[in-house]
């Protein structure tokens, strides 16, 4: 029934209960492997990543569920890794060397033209008002500089999962509803998911905003792409609530099949596999 997620926040950054709860919702839910992964500490404060010294707890109530529900659900820890720059990311030395048993690479925060960083990983509204206070209105460079700080996360590496791949795009066709149509930026997310492929990076469809927004990240647009690349894909709620553990898994499912993907990523005994998609 691929009753699986592996992205997932719980109180060691933003998210709203402990793992214990998390385990049990997944359990009663019918999910046979779960994953956590906190936003990994920057190198400064926000109140949405865990702090440094929270690190060695992280681990400690980990194991603690994990032998809590050993037979009931697998259980996997790993961190949500932010590309911040070449010292701070998925490859840095602090990050391989945790025991994680994955890492997904993601990006949210860009410089703006006072090289102070700004997070893009807003609601829409507030993005808006981002591009108009902090880029002078330039989306175009904005999401260059998304991109560039994608390609260079993938360069460099040390990650399993790319973490919602084009998350600021849906924000942007509000500022600009043309711009999936655009030649140069079907270019760059061509050359974008090319690149994915060529590294063999696992993409997550990433469900938290179906509910609200009937969006997928990736945008379903690519989909067929992605499958045509050959790309290995996951489907991920990034949950900050255990009832949202299962929020539209169905039908990222479902659509994954309808575009032709046979299977998507799960972890069972520490390994990424592939597992048929199995809908009822
Ligand atoms: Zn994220
Ligand atoms: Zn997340």
């Amino acid at each position: 029934m691929n009753l699986t997620n592996y992205h997932s926040h719980c109180l060691y950054c933003d998210g709203k209960a402990d793992m214990d709860t998390f385990i049990r919702f997944a359990i009663s839910s019918g999910f046979t492997s779960y994953g956590f992964s906190s936003h990994a500490p920057l190198p400064f404060n926000t109140p949405w990543t865990m702090e440094w010294d929270q690190i060695d707890n992280y681990f400690a109530e980990f194991r603690q569920v994990k032998d809590k529900y050993q037979g009931q659900i697998e259980c996997y820890i790993g961190l949500e890794i932010d590309y911040l720059n070449e010292k701070s990311n998925p490859a840095s030395a602090i990050f391989q060397s945790l025991p994680l048993d994955y890492r997904i690479g993601s990006v949210h925060l860009l410089s703006n033209d006072k090289n102070e960083l700004i997070d893009v990983d807003v609601a829409p509204a507030a993005f808006i008002d981002i591009v108009t206070e902090h880029f002078n209105g330039n989306l175009v460079e904005m999401i260059h500089q998304y991109y560039e700080r994608q390609f260079r996360m993938i360069e460099l590496g040390g990650f399993d999962i790319i973490g919602h791949a084009d998350k600021m795009l849906y924000n942007s066709l509000l500022y600009r509803s043309t711009l999936l149509d655009e030649p140069w930026c079907r270019d760059l997310v061509y050359d974008y998911f090319s690149t994915i492929a060529k590294c063999g990076y696992i993409v997550e469809v990433n469900t938290k905003s179906y509910e609200s927004n009937k969006i997928f990240y990736p945008n379903q647009k690519y989909f067929s792409l992605i499958r045509d690349l050959g790309v290995r894909v996951m489907v991920n709620s990034d949950s900050h609530s255990p009832e949202k553990i299962n929020s539209g898994r169905l039908t990222a499912l479902e659509l994954l099949r309808s575009v032709g993907f046979t299977t998507v990523v799960e972890r069972y005994n520490n390994e990424w596999q592939d597992v048929k998609i199995s809908l009822l």
